[in-house]
């Protein structure tokens, strides 16, 4: 087992994170219909940073492709997985397999999930559901595998495909994704107190920039830890952690973050430098110029300067730049 203390850094090579997807976003050819629906940013672009584990439910329950189609129903009160000729009810069959393969995902050390909108085995939210004849679905449903996969790893970052065409959602996914990968990698070791520290401090200004709040309380959390059990600590700093995280980081809690930073620099950079920051800080609140732009120029003076302790801090990178996902918010 690898050990935080043993001075290796604390991320592991990229490909090593795992994320779990609905396969036919991989360009395979598993829908009913026989097709796929490949998503090229997910094929051409994070394929590079991440190894996919490809998941498609309606095929590891035995269907084939091309299949039956098969919608959400209310019956008798019940939401029930059924086909929608035959009226097939798929219900148990896929309740079963989720559970078992849900299961498993905790031995496959996933770091996140991508799944197919829309999907009555996929899909995370908004899912149609059918009633009567003749009545309009309601978009109130969420397809069965993912109901299972979200009931059982809470902490895990999920998210829909459709959802990750918004630049400050799609920014916040793989916030969260990263960010999982260095959190399992932190706890995936014998850690010690002074590992979580250490880590706490490099995620200080990340989780501020989500959630405030519950960087307050990470803080009170790591302060006592010593009296603490492992498991309660790991526990509680698990649940705050991935939960901050899930909150979006808005264009007001970035720029106070990033105002904060002045702080650490005031002695080492002069008033037109301090100024041109300020600007730039200001320009980016008020949408004239995408977050990447303060940035550079605050990692410029960080690096220059040898400011260690912002130096350290994911939030300046928290994904690989050339994702190029800051460009965008
Ligand atoms: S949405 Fe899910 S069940 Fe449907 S084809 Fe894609 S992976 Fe398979």
């Amino acid at each position: 087992m690898k050990n935080a203390s043993d001075g290796q850094p604390p991320i592991e090579p990229a490909k090593e994170i795992r994320v779990g997807i609905s396969s036919c976003l991989l360009g395979d050819e598993v829908r009913f219909d026989g097709g796929h629906k490949r998503d090229r940013f997910i094929t051409d672009t994070l394929s590079q940073f991440v190894t996919f584990v490809p998941v498609c439910p309606e095929m590891e329950i035995g269907l084939g492709s091309p299949r039956e189609s098969m919608h959400l129903a209310k019956v008798d009160g019940e939401i029930r997985l059924v086909t929608t000729k035959t009226h097939e009810d798929l219900t148990d069959r896929m309740a079963g397999y989720a559970r078992t393969r849900v299961a498993q995902i905790e031995q496959m050390k996933l770091c996140g999930f991508i799944l197919k909108k829309d999907s009555p085995s996929c899909g995370m939210e908004r899912v149609k559901v059918y009633g009567p004849l003749r009545t309009a679905p309601a978009k109130t449903g969420r397809g069965l595998f993912a109901a299972e996969l979200i009931a059982r790893h809470s902490d895990l970052p999920i998210e829909e495909e459709g959802r990750l065409c918004d630049p400050r959602l799609r920014d916040n996914f793989f916030v969260r994704l990263f960010a999982y990968r260095r959190l399992r990698f932190l706890f995936d070791t014998e850690w010690k107190l002074g590992d979580l520290v250490a880590f706490h401090t490099a995620e200080k200004l990340l989780i501020r920039a989500h959630d405030p709040v519950v960087y307050r309380k990470l803080g009170r959390l790591v302060a006592v830890a010593g009296q603490m059990p492992r498991e309660e600590v790991e526990k509680a700093y698990r649940h705050d952690f991935s939960s901050a995280l899930r909150k979006l980081a808005t264009t007001r809690k970035v720029t106070d973050v990033l105002q904060h930073t002045i702080g650490h620099l005031r002695k080492h950079i002069d008033d037109a430098s301090r100024h041109e920051l300020l600007g730039l800080f200001e320009d980016f609140r008020g949408g004239l110029v995408p977050l990447v732009v303060p940035l550079t120029l605050l990692r410029h003076h960080l690096r220059h300067h040898q400011i260690s302790y912002l130096q350290g801090q994911t939030f300046l990178e928290p994904h690989p730049k050339e994702l190029m996902l800051r460009n965008h918010v």
